[in-house]
């Protein structure tokens, strides 16, 4: 008999039957742990205040159990799932909703831009991700500076990372990956994941982190590719001034230089990288390709 809509497939009792019934075995390598928690489910459809109107992709649905809840708020969903002996679980589990496709595919090799063209007729769409942890934080850019057709994406990461990623000047885990993160899109905690949530348990704890895409990047520099490479020049030497780390790093620029941009700024000699703002390494990126083009 398949699963019905009113099962809980998040309660680990119902969870273990289903494995079971299918002779599942977890693979690390593809990070599979599976959300027992329904309190965390309903955060992530409401962190992207999931409504009818909207379209959904979700990368890595395991057994489907954020998938239900994704098609239940929303009108459809496309879920990418690599591992082949899911498909027969995802069958049974989703055998009750006609608005879920599931591809059969690496996340890492499909055409995100493509996929949304043939199912969503282009539309903004927003997405959910639980994924190996390794490979989270390269997937997240990748989508960010691909411009892929997103209003807003909500994942899991793992804790530390998703600090790294919202944080502000000024706090212990604000470096290049938050102004990364925060050039495309406003970026927010969600809720803390405790490593008891999920069967069988991560060695680490989690979070769900939500970003919401602007339109256009926070701010406009004249060389993306230089302002990157100044921000994690900033950061190289976490110890030091912006001015040390910045003159040893790639981009190839004097103290004499930098100092000479930063009084004109109004910025301090000894300031150190975590202090300054976006606005402010937009600044900084776009004095020193003036610099560099005379
Ligand atoms: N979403 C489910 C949940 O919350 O219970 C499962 C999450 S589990 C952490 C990660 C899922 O991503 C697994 O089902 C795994 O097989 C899948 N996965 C791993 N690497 C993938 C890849 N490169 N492309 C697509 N899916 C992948």
């Amino acid at each position: 008999m398949k699963m019905k809509k009113e099962d809980k497939l998040y309660s680990p009792k119902v969870m273990t039957d289903i494995l079971k019934k299918y002779k599942f075995r977890f693979s690390k390598s593809l990070g599979q742990n599976f959300l027992i928690d329904g309190n965390v489910l309903d955060q992530i459809c409401d962190g992207i205040s999931l409504g009818k109107d909207d379209e959904v992709i979700e990368i890595g649905p395991g057994i489907g159990t954020l998938t239900r809840e994704l098609a239940e708020r929303a009108k459809s969903v496309v879920a990418i799932e690599l591992d082949k002996k899911l498909l027969p679980i995802l069958d049974d589990t989703l055998s009750d909703y006609d608005n879920v496709k599931i591809i059969n595919e690496d996340v890492l090799k499909i055409d995100l831009n493509k996929l949304i063209e043939e199912n969503f007729e282009n539309k903004k769409v927003k997405l959910a991700a639980n994924l190996p942890y390794y490979i989270t934080t390269p997937i997240i850019m990748s989508l960010l500076e691909s411009k892929v057709n997103l209003k807003s994406i909500i994942v899991m990461v793992q804790k530390e990372v998703a600090e790294r990623m919202t944080s502000a000047p000024g706090k212990k885990a604000y470096g290049s990956l938050s102004i990364a993160v925060g050039y495309y899109s406003k970026a927010e905690i969600v809720t803390i994941v405790p490593k008891n949530a999920f069967i069988p348990k991560p060695n680490v704890d989690s979070a769900v982190i939500k970003l919401d895409i602007y339109d256009k990047p926070k701010v406009k520099v004249k060389d993306e590719e230089l302002f990157f490479k100044v921000t994690k020049g900033a950061f190289r030497l976490r110890r030091k001034t912006l001015l040390n780390s910045l003159s040893s790093s790639d981009v190839g620029i004097s103290k004499e230089d930098i100092k000479n941009i930063l009084n004109k700024l109004d910025i301090k000699e000894n300031i150190r990288g975590e202090k300054l703002t976006i606005e402010e390494f937009a600044l900084l990126a776009d004095n020193i390709y003036d610099l560099k083009k005379n």
